[in-house]
């Protein structure tokens, strides 16, 4: 087996070596490269402690950056590489962080403090491949597997029961029943995560290839995350607009909807309103009037709470109170929502109301997603034109109304909008002569 490691890796491996040290390029690097797929980053881990590695790279920009832990950064060409110490983990009493670290002489030690067999692999040209877990078999065969007894690793640190989840959605692999069976009995040490890294976690999970299989067989690894999300697990819904119920319906959205972040986080909340605005009427069919307004409200509490950033939490959240709009095809109303919440924004609430359709059942279906295809080309033509929809694009300006003899700033802004509103409905040519015209004759009325 060859891998092709770059040469400034190399350079590093072989500099540790001449000077009697063993040296490897480790983890996820490895793991990558056995896929085919362009690792992140290479990390080296090597028999030398810490202050021999700087001595090692005395001629190179060093940076101490976790001494303590063993690791060295040295940068070269630009590229940072992270040298750690052969370690295995101290008692963990926090279910995230080893209280200390011990260094060790074998590969064989450290390869065994890392949590997957697919990510306790090293490599280099000399040595090959060092795989004491069977992690290539495990990769090959598309499994994750905990190194050693599950419950005692989840137990040491509980990121890795979101970090197995995340690899089995990436990759689409499948996690090993001992793994799973201990994941979802340690769920609730997940709990000690800081939200930051259950953040990360998340969005790489959710935009995983393999998202919908672990969002229906680890709902509740999903709950202790999101404990809001619980309610929505088994909710009927009652209606001929759909044949699952609300997280099933969620699923299936999220796994037909585009694969990206913010789209991905509004779809899986898009009906987290739903169970608390449920009603039943007379012929026993379920609404679930203004939950997106209601979603919205409760995203933003969750979204907070996992430390997104204040730009996410706003659009995710406008994306989750619109997303069950009528929007009418007519180019007029399809401006207004331009101006309303601008073009990012609405194209993203275009893909969450396909992916909300796609999860829903054939009743109108056809219709509903022709409909937004209709919806998508008004707005394509509309932007092609450079038709205008904003007070940015009209022929008219605040200083225009001053030279007609305007001067009170808020009659200004109310007859700027009027034009604007005349001009999106097709009544007034954009204009300027048109519009100062229009402009004059609204002044004698008011
Ligand atoms: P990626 O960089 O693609 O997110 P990775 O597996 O490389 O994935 P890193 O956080 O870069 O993740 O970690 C590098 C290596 O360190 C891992 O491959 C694994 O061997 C080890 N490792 C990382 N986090 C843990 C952990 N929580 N418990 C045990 N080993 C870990
Ligand atoms: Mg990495």
């Amino acid at each position: 087996m060859i891998i092709n490691i770059p040469v400034d890796v190399e350079k590093i491996i072989n500099r540790l070596e001449e000077r009697g040290f063993e040296a490897y390029a480790v983890g996820g690097c490895i793991r990558d490269s056995l896929m085919d797929s362009k690792p992140n980053d290479w990390d080296i881990c090597t028999s030398a402690q810490p202050e021999q590695v700087i001595n090692c790279f005395e001629d190179y920009h060093v940076i101490e950056t976790g001494v303590k832990h063993g690791t060295v950064t040295v940068r070269l060409n630009g590229q940072s590489y992270e040298i750690t110490t052969y370690r295995i983990d101290g008692e963990y009493l926090d279910n995230r962080r080893p209280e200390n670290v011990q260094f060790v002489n074998s590969i064989q030690e450290d390869l065994a403090r890392r949590d997957f067999t697919m990510n306790a692999m090293a490599y280099n040209s000399g040595k090959g491949l060092v795989d004491y877990y069977k992690g290539c078999n495990d990769l090959k065969d598309g499994i994750i597997r905990c190194v050693g007894k599950a419950d005692e690793r989840f137990k040491e640190d509980a990121l890795r029961i979101i970090r197995a989840l995340r690899f089995a959605s990436v990759f689409g692999f499948t996690i090993e029943k001992e793994t799973s069976e201990s994941i979802h009995h340690n769920k609730n040490l997940i709990k000690n995560i800081a939200k930051e890294r259950i953040n990360v976690e998340l969005c790489k999970l959710l935009s995983g290839k393999g998202v919908k299989e672990i969002l229906k067989n680890y709902s509740d690894i999903l709950s202790v995350m999101i404990p809001e999300i619980k309610p929505m697990i088994g909710f009927q819904q009652n209606n001929p607009h759909h044949k699952y119920d609300v997280w099933e319906h969620t699923i299936a959205a999220v796994e037909n909807s585009v694969s990206e972040p913010i789209i991905r986080l509004a779809v899986l909340l898009h009906d987290i309103g739903k169970p608390e605005c449920y009603t039943c009427d007379g012929r026993g069919i379920g609404h679930f009037y203004s939950h997106g307004e209601f979603g919205a409200k409760i995203a933003e509490k969750i979204l907070r709470d996992l430390k997104f950033d204040n730009q996410t939490i706003s659009d995710v959240c406008q994306l989750i109170k619109y997303h069950d709009a009528d929007i009418s095809e007519n180019s007029k109303f399809i401006k207004k929502w331009l101006n309303k919440i601008g073009i990012v924004q609405f194209e993203r609430l275009l893909l969450v109301k396909q992916a909300d359709v796609m999860g829903q059942s054939d009743y109108l279906k056809e219709k509903k997603l022709k409909t937004l295809a209709n919806i998508q080309s008004t707005m394509s033509k509309i932007l092609e034109e450079k038709q205008c929809f904003t007070l940015k694009q009209l022929a008219v300006n605040g200083n225009d109304l001053i030279k007609i003899g305007i001067h009170d700033g808020k009659i200004i802004g109310e007859i700027l909008n009027w034009l604007l509103e005349q001009v999106m409905e097709n009544q007034l040519e954009n204009k300027k002569d048109t519009l100062i015209i229009a402009a004059k004759k609204i002044i004698i009325e008011l």
